[in-house]
């Protein structure tokens, strides 16, 4: 057995591939050959839509998201999107390195309580979640087996006279999202292309498999569990838009003969209760794993009894997918304390490789606590908006500052404590591509887009040991470049399947 194998690792054969010129990566996938054919796009809107609704890229409408009797396409782009190969081979190789540090990093206290410390004084929400984690250490972890399903999320970021090169926007270790549609959507580009004639470029999209590698690690720990009655709990918001995403898992779920249940947090609250051996019961079930698609922004816990309830699901025997500490590891304060000279060293010591993969796709992100560090990098925030983000403490889209109001909102909370509240992360600066976005009472036209690649990571530790380490799958979102910030959910980003060139 390899050091490598030994750590949970299994190493992917590297792929030596060509450097891509700028002029090949600024070539938008085949779109001069459809610019203005009005016609052609028409036709295969129509071809596309019905192949989305077929295929069961769906999602609930914004006017009635509790219910299914009115459903609509997912939002998805016409075409897929141009993608260096180099790059999306990055990402995928890189993913079982980030699995091990979040893993890692989740069973160290010293550090997450170091790091967080001066979040916690200024972002209530962090604090709370804290709490939870504090209270759970000190009762001491009733489940040693843990569930772990991220997406670490990237831009190609492009200057000039340089390739493009894979640069990481975050890292979700809490309801990543969009799996079990993202394996859909090359059926439907596959199928534009056909219907547009190119039968040979739509054979070149590959398939996402993400939706059953994730599913494989849900049964995974499941089986870990070892009650052949106990289900999995999704942990879902009272509208769920994005529930056919979810239904995805659920059925893969069933078909593996494992019983699925849906509840909300006040279910729980409500209905849930732990017998004396800390097994998580609710109408009649125990609960083996319990997958969090809600728990990551201050909404979904719109009341104390939320908190009660999660607190309950954290003491329990059940799976946790995520467990409290792996949900801090995600925080964007962590993200940026990563960056810091000799934090990853301390977690893959024992290797090296991963450290470099790592730290290839980071770029710069900065702590602007009080104290001079952050002064100075607040100084030239001011100075070049252009050249940062400002991140508070916040998931799920939409939270984020940049440009003008991001020199507003510095100067505003420049002289206090609130400063720990956020980072500051180096701008991206991706190559735009060209594409139609399909999104639902709205005009198809061609737009200009950034993209964003998502990689699925899976993994299951049992006590020390990593039993499964793996890259499940891909998520292409694309939007226009006419917004900075904003996901699928918010009626930004589309779907999107990569075209690898
Ligand atoms: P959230 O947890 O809200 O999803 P993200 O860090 O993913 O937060 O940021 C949301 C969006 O903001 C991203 O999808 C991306 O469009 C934009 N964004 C975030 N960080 C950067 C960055 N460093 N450079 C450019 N754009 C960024
Ligand atoms: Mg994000």
């Amino acid at each position: 057995m390899s050091a490598g194998e030994k750590s949970g690792y299994s190493r992917l054969p590297s792929l030596s591939l060509p450097k891509r010129t700028e002029s090949e990566l600024l070539i938008p996938f085949a779109v001069d050959e459809v610019l203005n054919n009005h016609t052609l796009i028409q036709n295969l809107t129509i071809a596309a839509k019905d192949a989305a609704l077929l295929q069961g890229v769906l999602m609930r409408t914004k006017e009635d998201p509790t219910s299914s009797e009115t459903i609509c396409y997912a939002p998805f782009s016409l075409f897929p999107s141009p993608v260096p190969t180099e790059l999306f081979t990055q990402a995928f190789e890189v993913q079982q390195d980030f699995n091990l540090l979040v893993d890692k990093i989740s069973m160290d206290p010293e550090f997450l309580k170091k790091a967080l410390a001066s979040t916690i004084e200024a972002d209530e929400f962090t604090a709370r979640l804290f709490d939870i984690y504090n209270q759970v250490l000190e009762e001491g972890i009733t489940q040693p087996i843990t569930l772990g399903i991220n997406r670490s999320d990237y831009m190609f970021d492009k200057r000039p006279g340089h390739a493009a090169t894979l640069k990481q926007i975050e890292i979700n270790t809490i309801a990543a999202s969009f799996a079990g549609l993202a394996a859909k959507v090359p059926e439907v580009h596959r199928h534009v292309m056909n219907v547009w004639g190119k039968p040979e470029e739509a054979a070149k999209i590959q398939s996402n498999k993400a939706a059953k590698g994730i599913c494989k690690g849900i049964a995974k720990a499941w089986r870990l569990y070892g009650s052949a009655e106990a289900v999995v709990l999704f942990l879902v918001e009272r509208a769920s838009r994005n529930i056919f995403d979810q239904r995805c898992l659920e059925m893969e779920l069933w078909n593996k003969n494992i019983r699925v249940i849906r509840r909300q947090t006040m279910d729980i609250y409500e209905r849930g209760s732990l017998d004396e051996n800390k097994k998580l019961h609710i109408d009649g079930y125990e609960v083996a794993v319990a997958y969090f698609r809600t728990g990551y922004s201050p909404d979904d816990y719109h009341c104390d009894e939320c908190w009660v309830a999660r607190l309950m699901i954290e003491r329990s025997l059940a799976i946790k997918c995520p467990n409290i500490a792996t949900q801090l590891v995600g925080t964007k304060k962590i993200q940026q304390e990563l960056v810091r000279a000799g934090v990853l060293e301390n977690y893959l010591s024992e290797c090296p490789e991963a450290i470099e993969r790592i730290r290839a796709t980071f770029v710069g992100l900065y702590s602007i606590d009080e104290g001079p560090e952050g002064d100075e990098i607040i100084a030239k925030a001011v100075e070049d908006p252009e050249a940062y983000v400002l991140k508070p403490q916040r998931e799920g889209g939409g939270n984020n500052i940049f440009s003008e109001e991001l020199k507003q909102v510095l100067s505003n909370i420049k002289d206090g404590s609130k400063r720990s509240a956020y980072i500051l992360m180096d701008r991206i600066k991706p190559q735009a591509v060209k594409n139609y976005l399909l999104q639902s009472g709205a005009a198809v036209k061609l737009t200009e887009c950034i993209v964003e690649l998502g990689m699925f990571g899976v993994y299951i530790r049992n006590c020390n040991r990593l039993v499964m380490n793996v890259c499940a799958g891909h998520l292409l979102r694309t939007k226009s470049t006419e917004f900075a910030d904003g996901g699928v959910s918010a009626g930004v980003a589309v779907l999107d399947t990569p075209y690898l060139i």
